[in-house]
């Protein structure tokens, strides 16, 4: 898989976008894995990825989409963006997941990256609105991958966004990425209505002839205010979406995603181990994106690495949620969230109606998530499992 994976890389890519994907985001990303392990062995936490929704708005309208995306516009210009991330390179971070909303539709975007050269962004977007220009600028610019979230066929995907033609207008933006030799992901939040039609090798086979380099594979969680729970996969579904996972891993020339498991196939909560952490179009500082409350926003005057480390909501809530479980504490504890928020009077960032944060985690039923306790599937991939015993595991989390 490696060779043919390389080669893809090597040919369908713009050769100085690949040398800054590796050195922006491999060289250093490593880097600041290493950086933020020497941090814990000091009682320090700062994340070394920071996930940032950078406006609220969207032209979509999903189900299971918890941000308030039909409300007044409101997005982090480039000059708060130069505060955060500037603070968080002093930490040695290089990698920044962006999110929105649609991130394409923020005025400053192309800015914002072109301002950060010597960090790499990947960018959770529906496509739609790259255009052939803006797919041009990125290789130009060679520190972003856009990850395009595709849910389903034709009628699927209207279904699941809210719009139509919706599959056609994402894959036109695929395809001006391809044609601009980016490296380019598709995202899917794998859940009742397209199950069976996206996890397949088919399916991956399909966008690897469409010139996709990489897949990430969510498991939908039913939250927000169209949270429509009976989307929601079963234990067995996400079992399977794992076993497949790691099948086509050893078998197809495309890089595969995942956030919730380790080398040994254990689960795991990449906010309870404090790897990432998110921050909303607002600057509030969240512990994770379907976590909609905060004590702490970007705006405070102390440095960034001081807000964090010094929260002791999001420190509280990792340690309760790595107590309580090894997978969501969202979906298999939301009375702890409850708690929580009550706990350490955290506001309400949903920005929808009043109290609608703590009415939406009321009505949430219990459920499981990706941690199911004696079906581990370890990685079968020597590559995968290097990766993920060095650099992405439980760093203490669990004892
Ligand atoms: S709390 Fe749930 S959704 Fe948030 S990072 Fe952890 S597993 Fe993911």
């Amino acid at each position: 898989m490696i060779v043919p994976f390389a080669r893809r890389m090597l040919t369908e890519t713009d050769p100085r976008l690949l040398w800054t994907f590796t050195w922006n985001f491999g060289v250093k990303g490593v880097r600041s894995v290493q950086k933020f392990k020497k941090r814990l062995a000091k009682g320090e936490h700062f994340p070394p990825f920071l996930y940032i929704s950078v406006i609220n708005s969207c032209n979509l309208r999903c189900q299971g989409c918890w941000v308030k995306v039909d409300g007044p516009q409101q997005y982090i210009d480039a000059d708060r963006m130069d505060r955060l991330i500037t603070a968080a390179k002093k930490r040695g971070n290089s990698f920044f997941g962006i999110l929105g909303g649609e991130p394409f539709m923020h005025p400053q975007l192309l800015e914002i990256l072109g301002r950060h050269r010597d960090c790499y962004f990947q960018i959770f977007t529906n496509g739609q609105l790259i255009t052939d220009d803006v797919a041009r600028e990125l290789r130009r610019l060679r520190n972003a991958t856009p990850l395009i979230s595709i849910e389903g066929t034709l009628e699927v995907s209207d279904a699941r966004r809210g719009r139509t033609d919706v599959l056609m207008k994402t894959l036109a933006g695929l395809e001006n990425c391809v044609r601009n030799k980016l490296i380019v992901g598709v995202a899917t939040s794998v859940c009742q209505s397209n199950f069976h039609e996206l996890v397949n090798e088919a399916w991956l086979r399909h966008l690897i002839r469409k010139g996709v380099h990489y897949v990430w594979y969510h498991t939908y969680r039913p939250v927000g205010e169209h949270a429509t729970p009976e989307l929601a996969l079963t234990p067995d579904q996400v079992l399977h979406v794992r076993r497949f996972v790691v099948q086509m891993r050893s078998r197809l020339p495309l890089a595969m995603v995942d956030a919730y498991w380790d080398d040994k196939g254990q689960a795991l909560c990449p906010m309870a181990t404090g790897i990432s952490h998110h921050i909303n179009p607002w600057g509030d500082i969240e512990p994770c994106p379907i976590i909609q409350f905060a004590t702490d926003t970007i705006d405070d005057e102390r440095d960034l690495f001081d807000v964090l480390n010094g929260s002791a909501f999001i420190r509280d809530f990792r340690e309760t949620a790595a107590a309580a479980t090894r997978g969501c504490i969202v979906l298999e504890r939301p009375d702890l969230v409850r708690d929580l928020v009550a706990r350490h009077g955290a506001r309400d960032t949903t920005h929808r109606s009043l109290g609608a944060g703590v009415r939406e985690i009321d009505a949430m039923r219990p459920r499981t998530s990706q941690h199911n306790p004696g079906c581990e599937v370890p990685e079968e991939h020597w590559a995968y499992r290097f990766a993920k015993k060095h650099w992405f595991f439980g760093f203490g989390a669990y004892t």
